[in-house]
């Protein structure tokens, strides 16, 4: 007999244990581990990631243009991060 396997795709916190297989539902936990609203958590989540991704530029290409996008990202992520009491 042949049995169907049901598959489920389970998303977890970046930040602790928690898993759902609704990435909805961890989207809204994630968020409150920063005190977040989930619009502002992604707006959060985006600028992290062009800091990350700033920096990576900065590897490949090190001049005086990819040091200004990066700074700039840094500072905007700081200045986020300040204004809405994230401590990281
Ligand atoms: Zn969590």
């Amino acid at each position: 007999m042949k049995t169907m396997m049901k598959q489920y795709t389970m998303c977890q916190c970046e930040y602790c244990d928690y898993e759902s297989r609704s990435a909805n539902a961890v989207d809204i936990h994630e968020a409150e581990h920063f005190g977040l609203a989930v619009a502002k958590w992604h707006e959060y989540k985006a600028k992290k990631q062009h800091a990350v991704y700033t920096s990576h530029i900065i590897l490949q290409t090190k001049n005086a243009e990819t040091e200004k996008a990066f700074d700039e990202a840094i500072d905007d992520l700081l200045s986020f991060e300040k204004e809405h009491n994230i401590k990281v």
